[in-house]
């Protein structure tokens, strides 16, 4: 009998699994034994980090969009449509109402993070992100042009992808405007919503200083509460209101309905066991990437490792032996300092993180990691 695993969303996590199971179980899909099946809906793979330059202007967003089809092993079964609903009783997915179900004996949902500025009254008319592919650009077109006033960068909510991106917004934009002149004319300001400005508390206690001496204003223990387009302010739960000329924010993060729907988690993220990525409400359930609660940052370095993990889990499981394969925590992030250096910090659920000094060499790695991205997704590096 063939067995089924199916593969929900074909970002980091996803097209990463699926190209590591053509590989693992690469004689048991050419005998019949299993099939593997991702479903993504959307054709493209889309490289979210590669967001993070576009509104200075020095990358393009299609340099993070690939077709599925391209980067994901012929072995593999592409199904381009969006899941709608899991019945982890009789182990099927649904497509919507005209197709017949599909039937898994895995599951492995990788369906990401989705943003929800609705959460937050003006929001939408009044803020600008990076954290989109549509929010890049226009955040690019109004940062092109922005030469005076302040700036508030406003993490609105945890957790959300990339801790690290809104201090690296941050100290990118300070450089920027400083190489350009403007900065005397520009003030900068970064809140976030707990007492320190990561939630982190070591990389907290590494950025403070830094932004202390780029003179970058921190709002902490700042919840989002309204926007005001007209006036230009945005007002926190704490009852302090701060003017803008442009707000960028990190807007409010959850996994997708599909989730909460199932029983699964909730807010979309599925509680799973933090070694095993195994759902702890469904058997043969797994989730990988930012839907798989396991309290370590929601990056694709997390993702990339846990799909590595339930990879093997599933191949043994698939050959009759128990797993063994589990998930430390691994996480690895380099960290933009500025246009032109960068730190890196790599931990784990017993080790925490100590940025290392910044440096350009690491601004450069980070830079070619984002070009090998390609082939490591692939399985080839
Ligand atoms: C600006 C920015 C910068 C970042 N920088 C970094 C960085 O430097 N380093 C780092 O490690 N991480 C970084 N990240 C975070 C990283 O991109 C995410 O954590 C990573 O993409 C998570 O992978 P994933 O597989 O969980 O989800 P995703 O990559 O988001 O993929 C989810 C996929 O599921 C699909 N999907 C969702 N619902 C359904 C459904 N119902 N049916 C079918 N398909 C569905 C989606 O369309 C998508 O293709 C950054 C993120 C942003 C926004």
């Amino acid at each position: 009998m063939t067995e089924h695993v199916v593969i929900v969303g074909g970002g980091t996590g996803g097209a990463v699994l699926a190209n590591d199971l053509a590989d693992r179980l690469e004689r048991e899909l050419d005998t019949g034994a299993v099939r593997v099946t991702l479903i993504n809906d959307g054709p493209d793979h889309v490289y979210k980090p590669v967001w993070l330059y576009v509104p200075f202007d020095q990358r393009e967003p299609d340099d993070g969009r690939r077709p599925l089809d391209e980067l994901v092993d012929d072995a593999i079964d592409l199904r381009i449509d969006r899941v709608a609903g899991i019945d982890t009783d009789k182990k099927t997915l649904r497509i919507d109402d005209n197709a017949s179900p599909i039937k898994y004996d895995y599951l492995v949902l990788a369906t990401g993070s989705t943003l929800e500025p609705d959460q937050i009254p003006g929001l939408a008319e009044g803020g600008h992100d990076y954290y989109s592919e549509s929010g890049a650009i226009d955040l690019r077109d109004e940062l092109l042009t922005f030469t005076e006033g302040n700036l508030v960068l406003s993490v609105i909510g945890t957790p959300h992808m990339c801790p690290a991106a809104p201090l690296e917004f941050v100290f990118m934009i300070d450089d920027w405007f400083r190489e350009r002149g403007l900065r005397e004319d520009i003030e900068v300001t970064y809140t976030y919503p707990i007492q320190r400005v990561h939630g982190n508390p070591h990389i907290a206690e590494w950025a403070r200083p830094i932004m202390a001496k780029r003179a970058i204003q921190v709002e902490t223990f700042f919840n989002a509460e309204a926007v005001d387009p007209e006036a230009q302010t945005i007002t926190s739960m704490e009852g302090t209101t701060l003017d803008y000329d442009l707000f960028v924010s990190i807007p409010p993060h959850r996994g997708v309905d599909l989730i909460e729907d199932a029983g699964l988690g909730d807010e979309g993220w599925v509680d799973v066991d933090r070694h095993t990525l195994e759902a702890e409400a469904a058997d043969d359930v797994y989730a990988v990437g930012d839907t798989a609660d396991t309290g370590v940052p929601n990056a694709g370095s997390v993702a990339h490792y846990q799909a590595g993990v339930v990879g093997q889990r599933l191949a043994s499981k698939v050959r009759g032996r128990p797993p063994t394969a589990t998930y430390d925590g691994k996480t690895l992030c380099f960290i933009e300092t500025g246009m032109d250096e960068a730190s890196f910090v790599e931990f784990d659920y017993e080790n925490a993180p100590s940025p290392v000094p910044p440096s350009e060499k690491l601004h450069w790695s980070k830079l070619a990691y984002n070009e090998a991205y390609w082939l490591t997704a692939r399985g080839l590096l």
